[in-house]
């Protein structure tokens, strides 16, 4: 079979998922849209503030929109939270206070989060006297229930930490059922405390969202699912009213909270990006499903499995070599709208213990809801790719990726 014949042929395998995707899709933008017209959200709202943005109503209305998206009290979405680490972090430490203590039911937290809870001479939750115990998952990669039971009954936690994607691990992404499941676990065994879920790559996959199933906050990147692409920057942290009051105190200053907040460029992009971010995921969702098949037919393992519904837009692959892996990562760099023509070189990323090499040709830096592919240079010889604002891209990019492989 030559190429084209091969994505022909994963098209036709995938039909029955991709009608699944369309109608999550679909389901998702009326959700969205009712928020838009629930808030009566008109030209006003895309308006410029400066200074102190007293009364702006552009940032408190995009929150409530948000709020009623994800089934939240409130929800905060801001410019001024510069990453998905940072809206976690001001979560955290807007939620946290000296002598807390964290459980973690989902395994190693993201590598980014680690510093801001273990490090050294850095101002992490460990020197602001809050600790964090981990929980490992069990052999089939989900929740330790009975361990979970038994630290619970040990020891008075004040916060349970959950991360839904894998980050650069392989287990699959947590489903929003999964979710639920130990939300109710935790609440059966008599946790009081507030249910935090690291949202990260999840939103608009499944038709709800953790906070509509017991989680109290969740935590997102707006150049990840939420900003549709278009936000040029930012994060959002939705949840619980009670909490939400707490993070702003933290995101501006105790005497504040929410009534400060500026944005000289306008909230357009916002609004805009997040009434696409429906459609923009199930692009991404269905790219990632298609190279997924044609590489698996190839014989390159990947994950999750082509045959489930995926709770988040990464997807993971193996290759044999360290060739084919850097191969593969070029290959989407060629196909990037911007920088097609740079040559990709691993490098000693902060944070890792080997080189990592990265393509990521996209409008808005390091956006990740763009097609985008990273690799730590060391074995099994795993790719992580994400992301595609167009179907058709992710399909371009599979092109070349076969053409490499099979050497047409
Ligand atoms: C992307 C991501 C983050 C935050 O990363 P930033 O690069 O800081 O936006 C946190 N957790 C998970 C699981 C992620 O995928």
């Amino acid at each position: 079979m030559n190429v084209n014949e091969r994505i022909r042929a994963a098209e036709e395998r995938l039909r029955g998922m991709f009608d699944k995707i369309d109608e999550i899709a679909l389901f998702n933008q009326e959700k969205v849209l009712k928020a838009f017209q629930e808030e009566r959200i008109a030209l006003r709202h895309f308006l410029p503030s400066t200074g102190y943005g007293y009364g702006d109503e552009g940032r408190d209305t995009l929150g409530r929109v948000y709020a009623r998206a994800f089934g939240a009290e409130r929800a905060i979405v801001s410019p001024a939270l510069l990453s998905g680490t940072h809206a976690l972090t001001v979560a955290l430490f807007g939620v946290l206070r000296p002598n807390d203590r964290v459980l973690c039911i989902t395994g190693m937290p993201y590598d980014t989060i680690r510093g801001v809870i273990w490090g050294e001479n850095n101002g992490s939750l460990k020197e602001f006297g809050v600790s964090f115990d981990m929980i490992g998952l069990n052999a089939d990669d989900k929740a330790d229930f009975s361990a979970i039971g038994r630290a619970l009954s040990e020891t008075n936690y004040r916060m349970i930490y959950i991360q839904r994607s894998r980050g650069y691990e392989l287990r699959d992404a947590f489903t929003v059922d999964e979710i639920g499941e130990m939300c109710a676990f935790v609440r059966e065994n008599g946790f009081e405390g507030c249910i935090f879920v690291d949202n990260c790559y999840g939103e608009f996959v499944e038709t709800r969202e953790p906070t509509e199933v017991g989680a109290d906050l969740i935590v997102g990147s707006l150049i990840k699912n939420p900003g549709g692409g278009i936000a040029p920057t930012g994060g959002y942290i939705a949840g619980k009213g009670e909490y939400i009051g707490q993070v702003e105190y933290r995101l501006t200053a105790p005497s504040v909270g929410g009534e400060i907040g500026s944005y000289a460029y306008g909230y357009q992009q916002f609004y805009q990006g997040f009434f696409l971010a429906p459609h923009v995921v199930a692009q991404a969702v269905k790219g990632g499903l298609l190279i997924g098949v044609c590489l698996e037919e190839l014989g390159y393992r990947n994950f999750p499995s082509a045959d489930k519904l995926p709770s988040d837009i990464t997807r993971a692959v193996r290759f044999d070599t360290e060739k084919q892996l850097t191969d593969f990562i070029q290959s989407v760099q060629d196909c990037s709208p911007v920088d097609s023509f740079v040559h990709l070189e691993a490098w000693d990323m902060p944070g890792y213990d080997c080189k990592v090499i990265m393509a990521a040709g996209c409008f808005v830096q390091g956006a990740s809801i763009e097609l985008s592919a990273d690799a730590p240079i060391r074995e099994p010889y795993t790719a992580y790719f994400q992301g595609g604002l167009t179907y058709e891209h992710c399909k371009i990019a599979l092109k070349k990726v076969l053409s490499r492989l099979l050497g047409e």
